[in-house]
């Protein structure tokens, strides 16, 4: 049984794509995810999802090409938007509830505007809340978005799904067979160490705010479901061991 209420799940954009198959975005995944999704939600948990946008588009790549950065991350905003509308159309066939809020302004047709007293609403009315546009600012990623619509609405935790990696390790496993993975570390530890797991930022603010981070393979059977009851191999990240 989880000890969570209100979930933030952080799904990244190249987890949606499948590289096998030329997708860039896998819609059986996505099945998969609302399948899980809607006995996470019987359950009584509250769920938010932030989504990233790497599988179409990630601002420093870009700029690195010669498109000015400011605009760059505009575009990957839009990648998130574009995520955020593809995973509400798949839970919609599936009969789940989500809305989609944006913190960049888009057209009323296309999604709603983020104002946090709604996204509340919402996840107490059992509907799925996706935040697109990450933050609506560049020079940010989706993990400080994670974090900041984590702490705004008071999450109890953020579920990091990854790619392949299924926990903090001390070197990076794929590189180093002897790498050892912390089962739990807390933010210093991870910044003293520069471990890259997610942006500075967002492990700042994650800290600041005392919220725990799960890091977790969004790859593995049944991943959402077995992370929100910590029956899958992952590392927690956390202000204090001692709490
Ligand atoms: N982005 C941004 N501000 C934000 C969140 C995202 O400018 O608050 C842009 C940035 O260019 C980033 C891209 O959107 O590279 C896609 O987001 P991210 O790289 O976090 O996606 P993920 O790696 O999770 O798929």
């Amino acid at each position: 049984m989880s000890s969570y209420k209100r979930v933030l799940i952080k799904l990244s954009g190249e987890g949606l794509a499948n590289k096998e198959k030329h997708l860039a975005i896998d819609y059986e995944l996505v099945q998969k995810f609302a399948k899980q999704l809607k006995i996470i939600l019987e359950k009584g948990i509250e769920v938010a999802i932030v989504v990233g946008g790497g599988n179409f588009w990630r601002g420093t790549s870009a700029a690195k090409n010669g498109i000015q950065r400011v605009r760059a991350d505009y575009i990957g905003m839009l990648a998130t938007t574009m995520n955020a509308l593809a995973l509400q159309s798949g839970f919609e066939n599936n009969d789940l509830q989500s809305r989609v809020l944006s913190s960049l302004t888009m057209d009323p047709k296309v999604c709603e505007v983020y104002i946090n007293e709604k996204a509340k609403k919402y996840l107490r009315d059992g509907e799925v809340v996706i935040f697109a546009g990450g933050t609506g600012r560049p020079f940010f990623t989706t993990d400080t978005a994670s974090t900041l619509f984590a702490s705004e609405i008071n999450a109890d935790a953020i579920l990091m799904g990854k790619n392949n990696v299924d926990g903090v390790y001390d070197s990076d496993p794929k590189f180093n067979a002897k790498a050892t993975k912390f089962s739990v570390i807390t933010y210093d530890e991870l910044l003293e160490k520069d471990l890259k797991v997610m942006d500075q930022t967002a492990a700042s603010m994650a800290k600041d705010n005392n919220i725990d981070i799960i890091i977790f393979d969004i790859n593995e059977k049944d991943a959402l479901l077995r992370a929100i009851e910590n029956k899958i191999p992952n590392t927690i990240i956390t202000k204090s061991k001692e709490k």
